[in-house]
């Protein structure tokens, strides 16, 4: 499996690249066609003064034609791309899924404290490690 790799930001509805430990993970999920017309690309709707994407919106609008959706529901439609590097076995590998993402408990290795996250969970296809697409950033 080899995935497609984004060339530019804005190709994407997310994006991130970060260190895990010994590991690394980067993730993409590529903006999609609009579901109605086909031609545009799905994107945040843009403030008419300053150009530039609102990236709050709660929505996503085509460009050519206008047709919004729901931002969760459109980004639960689509897929995550991984390519990591597993902190434990050191295993190199990629994995396509769901960007749905999932609440979950876990401990917070710095605080000790449980915390509830909004993620995308994956597995090393070598060892079985657990990862987390967190949504917060840190
Ligand atoms: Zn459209
Ligand atoms: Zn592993």
């Amino acid at each position: 499996m080899s995935l497609r790799e984004p060339k530019s930001m804005d190709e994407c509805i997310y994006f991130t690249n970060r260190n895990v430990g010994k590991g690394k993970i980067k993730a993409w999920a590529f903006k999609e066609n609009c579901p109605e017309c086909g031609k545009g690309l799905m994107g945040k709707p843009r403030d008419e003064k300053t150009g530039k994407p609102k990236i709050r919106a709660d929505i996503y609008v085509c460009p050519e034609c206008n047709h919004t959706v729901d931002k969760q529901k459109y980004e639960d439609s689509l897929d995550i791309n991984i390519k990591y590097t597993c902190p434990k076995c050191e295993n190199n590998d990629e994995v396509k899924t769901s960007f749905k993402r999932k609440k979950l408990q876990r401990i917070d290795e710095e605080t000790g404290k449980k915390e509830t996250i909004d993620t995308i969970r994956f597995e090393c296809s070598k060892c079985g490690e657990k990862m987390d697409v967190t949504k917060k950033m840190k």
